[in-house]
């Protein structure tokens, strides 16, 4: 990674770690937990087993639940139950490859060599995939779907989130539903940035600036 990405994503990391410092223990606690009585393995890669238990706070503050760090919920609650975590697809995604698709679990005889291979395809799929620019605006549509979930990877959170590492404010960005729409009304209330939405022919655009 170059050092032009690094040093935003070691900020974001920073941050995280002071707004959700206290919520490590409890992360940790209900994941060993359950991994133990499922006969998984925990992720053993401290960075990225933090960053995991860091968007899992970031999530239950940002939804009101412990959703997927690695999907946007869609507000249909029978879809979204199914992402909160541990999520209804860990286990078989676990039995087909060996690791759920964050790779915060995995099967029980993984190593740390293991977890470092499904981390790199991980990454792969959220960080690896330019931002799409329409006309200065992030298009956040039209990204590859997931085949378990039927769901965007990147999500419009995800490619947001980059985009304002990479580039800052304002910020536009078109989303393609009124729920990812909300969900950057509460990132603006979360990281104390303005709101604006100016929809034009059907096109759902929001503007995130400072306040
Ligand atoms: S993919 Fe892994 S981290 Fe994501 S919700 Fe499922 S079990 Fe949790």
């Amino acid at each position: 990674m170059s050092l032009s990405a690094m040093v935003p994503m070691m900020k974001g990391f920073v941050r995280d770690l002071r707004a959700y410092r206290h919520e490590l223990k409890k992360q940790d606690a209900w994941i060993r937990r359950y991994a133990a009585n499922k006969g998984w393995s925990v992720n053993p890669r401290w960075m990225v087993y933090t960053n995991l238990r860091l968007w899992l706070s970031d999530c239950e503050a940002m939804y009101g639940r412990r959703y997927c760090p690695c999907f946007e919920p869609t507000g249909d609650p029978e879809s979204d139950k199914k992402l909160i975590c541990p999520c209804a697809y860990a286990q078989a995604e676990i039995d087909e490859v060996g690791w759920c698709h964050c790779t915060l679990f995995g099967r029980g005889d993984l190593t740390a060599a293991d977890y470092k291979r499904a981390e790199a395809a991980l990454m792969a799929e959220y960080r690896d995939v330019p931002l799409t620019w329409a006309g200065g605006a992030l298009d956040t549509r039209g990204q590859h779907i997931e085949p378990l979930r039927g769901l965007p990877v990147p999500d419009a959170i995800h490619q947001v989130k980059r985009a304002l590492n990479a580039k800052g404010t304002p910020l536009e960005v078109i989303v393609a539903t009124e729920v990812e729409a909300k969900h950057l009304e509460r990132l603006a209330e979360m990281r104390s940035l303005s709101y604006a939405r100016d929809d034009a022919n059907g096109v759902i655009k929001v503007r995130l600036g400072d306040r």
